[in-house]
């Protein structure tokens, strides 16, 4: 699902994403000439398994977002390059961003109940 940076105004433009069994809920607003500000919701179920016994476990995640969005290199005078994504053709990909804040989420470990008594 890609939106054009241009179609953003400093209206809130609200959009919701759907991806297997997660979904990402929430709204784009135009920050200045390049930048957009995202806040979402992403939630939902993703089976997993358990860092240390491998059993299936059933995550629900239920995660606030936010991050800032710019439109081509991002100068990144503050140093606060950390919540800032680049996008280059001009469009926003909602995808992209809930794919790699999936991923982000998923890089910690996650234990099943049994493991997480021990
Ligand atoms: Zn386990």
């Amino acid at each position: 699902m890609k939106i054009l940076f241009s179609k953003i105004s400093k209206v809130n433009y609200p959009f919701k994403l759907d991806l297997d069994n997660m979904s990402l809920v929430g709204f784009l607003k135009r920050e200045n000439e390049q930048i957009v500000n995202l806040e979402a919701k992403m939630s939902g179920t993703f089976m997993y398994l358990c860092a240390k016994c491998g059993c299936e476990l059933e995550l629900n995640i239920d995660e606030d977002i936010k991050l800032s969005l710019s439109d081509g290199v991002y100068k990144d005078i503050d140093n606060q390059l950390s919540d800032t994504m680049e996008f280059f053709n001009a469009e926003i990909d909602l995808l992209e961003i809930l794919e790699s804040e999936l991923n982000l989420y998923l890089s910690d470990n996650f234990y099943c109940l049994n493991c997480e008594k021990e």
